[in-house]
């Protein structure tokens, strides 16, 4: 099999997988969508998938994602999912279809600058309280959600993600993922009281990779971020 046929079936049996969580959650795969996350992973890899339908990729720095833009179709949604440095946000803010590590305010206020354009946010939940990841504290999100809607007009909040600490027991990761999904719960519930205009964008929960977007999926995920099951180990 060629390198790209083996890509091409590795990225079928992911959306099979994603499908049998789905029916085991009883939750309907067009709920849930796929992030193919081809950070370090060529332009022509992503245009493989593209050709086969796929429109939803993932990357995590923006000079990379800028370099292999150039060379891929226009109608590509793609999610930001690095940790975001101010400096580099305004060159994100315009071509994203969803930022999903926003956590901090001097990051919203680079996003906010395109004043005329609607930006989708997701904002980061640190449910580990792990010092090496990024992340609002649970607790603090009702307050960031405040600040970010009355300060940051651009901004739109469609959800929340997470990533939790790595290696841990499944059963643990899982509870990560319950708690996120009540940290969804509690938010929604703030918009829907404060701010009901937003209330049905503010639908999305970000959380599963490779190792546990089955998990994620049976604990309420709409959008898993899949890399290595798809294209393989990174350098
Ligand atoms: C790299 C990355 C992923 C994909 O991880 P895999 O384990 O390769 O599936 C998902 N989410 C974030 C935030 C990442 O940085």
């Amino acid at each position: 099999m060629s390198e790209l046929d083996e890509l091409k079936s590795k990225f079928r049996a992911v959306m099979e997988r994603v499908d049998s969580a789905c029916e085991r959650a009883g939750r309907s795969s067009a709920d849930v969508t796929l992030v193919a996350v081809s950070k370090t992973h060529p332009a022509e890899m992503i245009r493989a998938l593209y050709e086969e339908g796929h429109r939803h990729f993932g990357e995590n720095y923006v000079q990379e994602w800028q370099d292999k833009r150039d060379f891929l179709p226009a109608d590509i949604c793609w999610h930001f999912i690095g940790h975001l440095q101010s400096n580099k946000a305004r060159y994100i803010a315009d071509d994203m279809h969803l930022i999903h590590s926003v956590d901090r305010k001097s990051v919203m206020k680079k996003l906010n600058r395109r004043s005329d354009a609607k930006v989708d946010v997701l904002l980061q939940v640190n449910t580990g309280n792990d010092q090496a990841k990024g992340g609002v504290d649970p607790d603090g999100l009702p307050a960031l959600l405040e600040g970010m809607v009355d300060n940051y007009p651009s901004l739109v909040p469609r959800g929340v993600m997470t990533i939790p600490p790595f290696g841990e027991p499944i059963e643990t990761t899982r509870g990560h993922f319950s708690d996120l999904r009540e940290t969804f719960e509690t938010a929604r519930a703030w918009v829907e009281e404060h701010h009901p205009e937003l209330l049905d964008g503010f639908e999305h929960i970000s959380m599963g990779m490779t190792a546990d977007f089955e998990e994620a999926i049976e604990e309420g995920a709409t959008i898993v971020r899949v890399g290595t099951a798809i294209f393989g180990a990174r350098d």
